[in-house]
This record gives C-alpha cells, sequence and structure tokens, in this order.
C-alpha cells in the first residue's frame, strides 16, 4: 500500500454526509478533488480545503481512489456506467468505495462493471449520521473481494472508527438495510411508548431515565431522543432539522421491503414501521419527509 499522503482520492456528491467525510479525508492527509451538482456544497468542499473539479470525470481523472456518497442507485448506476460513464475514466489502478445506501442488486451491478472495465470497487454504506460523518466516528458495512475491502481501509479510517466487511458484492448494503430497518422499528417503539407515558402524565424524561436503566433500553432512547428538551444536540431539541430525513428513511425501508420479498423473508415490524412512516410523511400538516426521522414522535402526539 502507497504511503497515505501520496492518494489522491475523488469525492463525488458533498451533501449532510459527504461534506465532513471529505473534510475528514483531507485533515488525514490525503489529497482530495470534490465534485457535486451544487454550488453550495462545492464552496463548502473548497473551504474545507478539496479541489474543486468542473465534472465527475474531471474528479476521477487522476485519482487512485474514488469515493462516492450520492442519494440513491440510480443515480449511482448512472454516474458510474450509463450516462456519465465514469468507468470509462477511472485508472485501472484504482479503487472506487461507494458509501451511498442503494440496494444491494444496484452495488452488485457497480461492482460487476467495474470488474469488466478491470478496476476494483467495493460497496461501504455507513452508520452514525451527519454528527459520526463530522466526527470521522462513522461505522462502515463493507460488501467486495477480501483485498479490495483490505486496500479500502486506511481511507476508510480517515473517517469512521469501526469498519466491518459483511461479505461479497452488495453485502455491505444487506447489512445496513437490516440495521436501518431495526432502527425504525426501535425508534418508533420508543416514541409510541413516550408518549403512552406524557399521555398518562409522566415527565418525558423521567420516563426516560426509568427506561434506560430498565429492559426497555435501546439507541433511539439513549443517543436519539424524540422528545423535544429531553436531551441537548439532537435534532427533537432543533425543530427536529438536520438528522437523517424521514425521506431518507423511507428510501431504507423500501430497500428492506424489496429484500424481504426477493428473499421471501417476513417481516412484519419492518413494514408496520414503513407503514407508518408513510402516514407521518403524508400528514395533513404537510409533507414531513424532509424533517428528521426522530420526529415519527408526532404522529403518536395527542
Ligand atoms: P444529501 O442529499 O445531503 O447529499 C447528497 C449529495 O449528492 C447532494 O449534495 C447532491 O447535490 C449530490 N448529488 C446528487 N446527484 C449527484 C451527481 N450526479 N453528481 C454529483 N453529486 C450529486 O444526502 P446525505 O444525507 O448526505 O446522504 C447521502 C447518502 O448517505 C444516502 O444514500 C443516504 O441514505 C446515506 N446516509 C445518510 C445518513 C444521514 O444521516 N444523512 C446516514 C447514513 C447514510
Amino acid at each position: 500500500m502507497e504511503k497515505v499522503m501520496s492518494k489522491n482520492v475523488a469525492f463525488i456528491g458533498l451533501g449532510n454526509m459527504g461534506a465532513g467525510m471529505a473534510a475528514n479525508l483531507v485533515k488525514a492527509g490525503f489529497k482530495v478533488t470534490a465534485f457535486d451538482l451544487s454550488a453550495e456544497a462545492l464552496n463548502q468542499a473548497k473551504a474545507n480545503g478539496c479541489a474543486i473539479a468542473s465534472s465527475a470525470i474531471d474528479a476521477v481523472a487522476s485519482a487512485d481512489v474514488i469515493v462516492s456518497m450520492l442519494p440513491n442507485g440510480q443515480i449511482v448506476e448512472n454516474l458510474y456506467i450509463h450516462n456519465d460513464k465514469l468507468l470509462s475514466s477511472i485508472a485501472k489502478h484504482a479503487l472506487i468505495i461507494d458509501c451511498s445506501t442503494i440496494a444491494p442488486e444496484n452495488a452488485r451491478n457497480l461492482i460487476a462493471a467495474a470488474a469488466d472495465a478491470g478496476i476494483a470497487a467495493i460497496d461501504a454504506p455507513v452508520s452514525g449520521g451527519v454528527a459520526a460523518a463530522a466526527a470521522g466516528s462513522l461505522a462502515f458495512m463493507c460488501g467486495g473481494e477480501e483485498s479490495a475491502c483490505e486496500a479500502a481501509k486506511p481511507v476508510l479510517e480517515a473517517m469512521g472508527a469501526n469498519i466491518f466487511r459483511a461479505g461479497d458484492a452488495g453485502a455491505g448494503q444487506v447489512a445496513k438495510i437490516c440495521n436501518n430497518m431495526l432502527l425504525a422499528i426501535h425508534m418508533t417503539g420508543t416514541a409510541e411508548a413516550l408518549q403512552l407515558g406524557m399521555d398518562n402524565g409522566l415527565d418525558p424524561a423521567v420516563l426516560s431515565n426509568i427506561m434506560l436503566k430498565s429492559s426497555g433500553c435501546n439507541w433511539s432512547l439513549e443517543k436519539y431522543n424524540p422528545v423535544p428538551g429531553v436531551l441537548e444536540g439532537v435534532p427533537s431539541s432543533n425543530n427536529y432539522q438536520g438528522g437523517f430525513m424521514v425521506d431518507l428513511m423511507l428510501k431504507d425501508l423500501g430497500l428492506a421491503m424489496e429484500a424481504a420479498l426477493a428473499s421471501r423473508s417476513s417481516t412484519p415490524m419492518g413494514a408496520a414501521a414503513r407503514n407508518l412512516y408513510s402516514l407521518h410523511k403524508n400528514s395533513d400538516q404537510g409533507d414531513k419527509g424532509a424533517k428528521d426521522f426522530s420526529s415519527i414522535l408526532e404522529l403518536f402526539a395527542k
């Protein structure tokens, strides 16, 4: 493995997550060239020490590693394979690390098309959210050849605290889908329980403290309490702004339902969570898709 300082990284997609991730690569000594369709995202990347490219093709021109952090699978496939045909502009020695949350099938299509072009690629979706992206403490769930996952480690270590290989191509996406389905289920259950307590006269902070030391303890309750004012610095205490949008959670729950159909798995709790998030998004008070996913509490509030 070459020394980290000599690596050129192309970073494509510098939104809520990508901005912090690219900034951490710069801090670790990588030479980062950024591209995003948004001028605002590019200005932020420049302020964080990235060089700015005028197109995705321009960004990958001299890249040893390409990291992408994009909204969905269609965008990822269009960029690398169909519309921009980025694969034909990437050097054979380069490694593609796609960190977007997309269907396992999209990830396998990208990795297979890259292999046909003689380029190594892995899927490496993340868990941890915007705060972890900024702090460099993300968890990465990798899928792909063992050698490619090993080669990705120095880059991933600059952006994350926990790096796992889930299995072959697409396996990282399967792990991510399972994790986020469980997240939606325990956030929904946590909101439901806290609202029941409040409706019966309990202070949500007192009830949260009791459940944190009892068998109802879980990540949503501990790190991401959905009731405004119980925890500082979480989206619920900031009018549900920032964090992980309802629309992105719905995308992930849709991916979980598609995976369950394909494997004929029973996912009644995941299906219930998807329906609850869908009801919440299409609320009488307007589209709540842009709010943080802990705003599901509003579905239960009287
Ligand atoms: P975002 O919408 O904030 O950022 C996506 C960025 O991609 C935008 O800046 C957009 O302009 C850019 N983009 C879109 N199409 C492009 C193209 N063709 N070329 C270049 N740039 C393009 O989204 P985000 O919250 O940063 O999420 C990115 C991915 O990470 C998603 O797949 C999401 O599911 C996943 N994720 C998000 C979180 C979270 O908490 N936000 C947590 C874990 C995983």
